[in-house]
């Protein structure tokens, strides 16, 4: 067992230091659809990472279940924290854990909108703190490790949300929380100014899903987590090699 919240002191005191590294799981309360439930990043993050731990003998914190969801701010439901203060939470999180002993700390997010401020973390704990051992894994490679699995195309070429592989990851997980029925395909018209302009996702989703969720799967799902699972374990294995 390696959840960090269900040890006494007397073992984190012991268990901390002699761990490769404690993980720090981000999520989000995030509209995902009109068939998948808000915490769909926070329950994903939190699966992927507890498999994480496993192959890796990491400490796996409980989920951040709040990120920075810009982009769908406007849904009903979603949640959304400033980068600033996603950011100063992963800070004081690694300086405990630091001051603990841990040898390294890994940040994985189930949120690809939490990147940029997990690397903006990492750098404050370096420049600020010289705490140089942060690690930080957002679905790296999510693109090639859906070949052979995915079937419909990426949103604009690059981004896939509430669409075949989260809710098959989700059937995968969580199916009582799947609501198949209400599943959609939508690729939305890339707005011309996407790249250069900031533009709320409500202007031009209708659905909030970008892909096509109908094609989920169970076993697309489990074969996903599979080789993400595999994927960061094995770059973590890799980097934090003594
Ligand atoms: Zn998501």
């Amino acid at each position: 067992m390696n959840r960090y919240e269900e040890m006494t002191w007397p073992e984190a005191k012991e268990k901390i230091p002699a761990a490769r590294g404690v993980i720090i799981t981000l999520g989000s309360v995030e509209q995902h659809g009109p068939h998948l439930p808000l915490g769909t990043d926070m329950f994903m993050g939190q699966e992927v990472a507890c498999r994480v731990g496993e192959l890796t003998d990491c400490l796996v914190l409980p989920v951040i279940p709040f990120g920075q969801v810009w982009s769908a701010k406007e849904f009903p439901g979603t949640i959304s924290l400033s980068p600033e203060t996603l950011c100063n939470l992963l800070v004081d999180i690694s300086l405990s854990l630091n001051h603990h002993g841990a040898k390294n700390i890994i940040m994985i997010t189930g949120h690809s909108g939490n990147s940029s401020v997990m690397k903006d973390a990492a750098r404050i704990l370096y420049d600020r703190y010289h705490i140089k051992n942060v690690l930080y894994y957002a679905y790296p490679d999510k693109k090639k490790l859906a070949e052979g699995i995915m079937e419909s195309p990426f949103w604009n070429g690059r981004l896939m949300h509430a669409a075949e592989m989260e809710t098959s990851m989700m059937l995968a997980v969580k199916p009582e929380l799947v609501h198949m029925d209400r599943a959609v395909r939508e690729y939305p018209d890339v707005p011309e100014e996407l790249d250069f302009k900031t533009v709320p996702w409500s202007e031009y989703s209708q659905t909030g899903v970008f892909g096509d969720a109908t094609l989920a799967t169970e076993k697309k799902g489990e074969e996903y987590i599979r080789r993400m699972v595999e994927h960061i374990a094995k770059s973590i294995l890799h980097i934090t090699a003594e």
